[in-house]
């Protein structure tokens, strides 16, 4: 009997698409802590350049798709495994969510899109798909979304990759990864 392809689900935010904040969130903390002290005020808002310029890093720091995105759209065409995005994403975000898919996938190769059209928790909507498209794995990089899926799904016969960061980097995970190029040598 031939093979299924693997059904292969992926965050969008951190694991298709790079996100710089990854990098420098340490730094932004910081600057943060210093800035809210500073102003007395919670709902701080940035004021000068280099305070804007942190200011959309953090809030909209998706920039550009990571490395190995070709490599993964490469063995979705070669029918090795089926892809899915599932973005916890919320509604208000829909025209950006789909403007980075045509972006990542332009011959719409992948077999489906789903970002949190009715503003659930993320974890609760990543589990609700992940039931439901049946998938073999689950690409995600925040380690708090790892470990609930890992706990509420202990039973199911799902994988969570894991893609860590500098600061996660000694968590103990079965499948960690330190980028989607790895994970996609491993698919
Ligand atoms: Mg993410």
């Amino acid at each position: 009997m031939k093979r299924q392809p693997l059904r292969v689900g992926f965050d969008l935010d951190g694991v298709l698409l790079y996100n710089p904040a990854r990098i420098v969130r340490p730094i932004i903390v910081f600057l943060k802590k210093y800035l809210l002290k500073r102003d007395l005020d919670k709902f701080y808002y940035p004021k000068n350049r280099l305070e804007k310029i942190f200011w959309f890093i953090l809030h909209k720091s998706s920039l550009w798709p990571s490395p190995g995105i070709k490599e993964l759209v490469k063995l979705v065409k070669q029918k090795k495994i089926n892809a899915y995005v599932v973005s916890a994403r919320y509604e208000l975000l829909e025209k950006d969510f789909t403007r980075w898919i045509n972006i990542i996938d332009p011959n719409k190769d992948f077999s489906g899109y789903f970002y949190n059209n009715k503003n659930d928790q993320p974890y609760l909507f990543k589990e609700k798909m992940i039931k439901k498209l049946k998938l073999d794995i689950y690409v995600e990089d925040n380690w708090d979304i790892v470990y609930y899926l890992k706990l509420k799904m202990k039973n199911e016969k799902l994988k969570i990759f894991w893609i860590y960061n500098i600061l996660d980097q000694y968590i103990k995970h079965q499948y960690k990864f330190s980028s989607l190029k790895e994970v996609v040598k491993k698919l």
